[in-house]
């Protein structure tokens, strides 16, 4: 059976995240939450409620920086760990898995995440719903267009920049992806 992988970044969002929750919970569908370490501080109960509607929630940097432009790997581990504490402080027990801000990554970045646990995660299947004006039917037409089988879909319920940037067209085209993927026999699952 074919597998497929939703997975959010730059949450947790005041906006949107409820409603999406609302969505997958409808579907019975767990995704992933790549979360912002300063967001979950912010923003606690948000983060909690995707915790316990049983979604599972990596690390996805404290501040959102470019990993590739900081200097030292202390700078670099100082990311992971701060947004480590934030999850641990706020969800308790988290998943290790970490996905570099912009999905970009060297191998400093790696060895940082290794040696600290973590294992990264990047995606296949972009749907490019941060570059906005785009509809729920473009961010579903654009992410089939990129799945195979296995595929890690990504999309956003937040946006490191601003609180409340429009994710409407993120989470209806969670809505059309759930309906089509499901129809076309696949399974959803987490990262893992
Ligand atoms: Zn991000």
């Amino acid at each position: 059976m074919s597998k497929i992988v939703l997975t959010y970044d730059d949450g947790p969002d005041t906006r949107w995240t409820l409603p999406l929750l609302e969505v997958l919970e409808r579907h019975n569908v767990r995704a992933t939450f790549f979360m912002i370490g300063r967001f979950v501080a912010t923003r606690p109960e948000i983060a909690r409620a995707v915790a316990s509607a049983g979604h599972a929630i990596g690390n996805h940097t404290f501040n959102h920086p470019d990993l590739t432009r900081l200097f030292t790997d202390t700078q670099i581990d100082d990311e992971l760990e701060q947004c480590e504490r934030a999850l641990t402080h706020v969800v308790g027990a988290h998943s290790n898995l970490f996905r570099p801000p912009y999905g970009w990554s060297n191998p400093k970045v790696e060895n940082v995440a290794l040696l600290r646990g973590l294992k990264m995660v990047k995606w296949d299947a972009d749907g490019e719903d941060w570059i906005l004006p785009k509809s729920a039917k473009d961010v579903e037409r654009l992410i089939a267009s990129k799945v195979h089988t296995d595929s890690i879909v990504l999309l956003h319920d937040g946006y490191h920049e601003e609180i409340g940037a429009d994710r409407s067209a993120s989470v209806e085209a969670t809505e059309l992806l759930i309906s089509r993927y499901k129809r076309e026999g696949f399974e959803f699952v987490q990262c893992w």
